[in-house]
């Protein structure tokens, strides 16, 4: 009976689920000029999670020409660039376990690409958020906004 009862509560629960999580994609490409492909991105606030994706177009390797997608609030990318340069390429330029860091995806080289999944409650309605590369050097060219609405 107890078994019963316990088969039904899981029946119940998975019928009440609210329906699958909305991930949302997005996609960027950087080449070897320090330059990302686009100087905006729009979240839709009516997703989830967000799935991005990084492609380096270019063909130089990642320790001459390394790309990678970092988020954080604008007021604050600039300190964070300045700090992921000393942290390292053994850290993919990034201070390890920072709050700042809202999403990040690894570093590459040319030909490969690499995925920054996170979730949209993260991120706040009109908040003001840039995206940059945290390779030394590169965030000055490297750099755009992240709109959610
Ligand atoms: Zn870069």
């Amino acid at each position: 009976m107890r078994a019963m009862a316990a088969i039904l509560l899981t029946l119940l629960a998975a019928i009440s689920t609210p329906a699958a999580a909305k991930t949302c994609r997005l996609e960027i490409d950087a080449n070897d000029r320090l330059q990302y492909s686009k100087s905006e991105l729009v979240v839709p606030v009516t997703c989830d999670r967000v799935e991005l994706t990084l492609n380096h177009v270019g063909r130089l390797p990642v320790e001459r020409m390394g790309h990678n997608w970092v988020l954080s609030r604008s007021a604050v990318f600039r300190d964070l660039a300045q700090d992921g340069k000393r942290a390292g390429l053994d850290n993919g330029y990034l201070p390890p376990g920072d709050a700042r860091v809202l999403a990040a995806t690894g570093l590459v080289g040319g030909g490969e690409s690499t995925r920054a999944i996170f979730d949209r409650s993260l991120l706040e309605p009109g908040g003001d958020y840039t995206y940059f590369c945290s390779f030394p050097g590169h965030y000055g060219a490297m750099n755009g906004r992240l709109v959610v609405r």
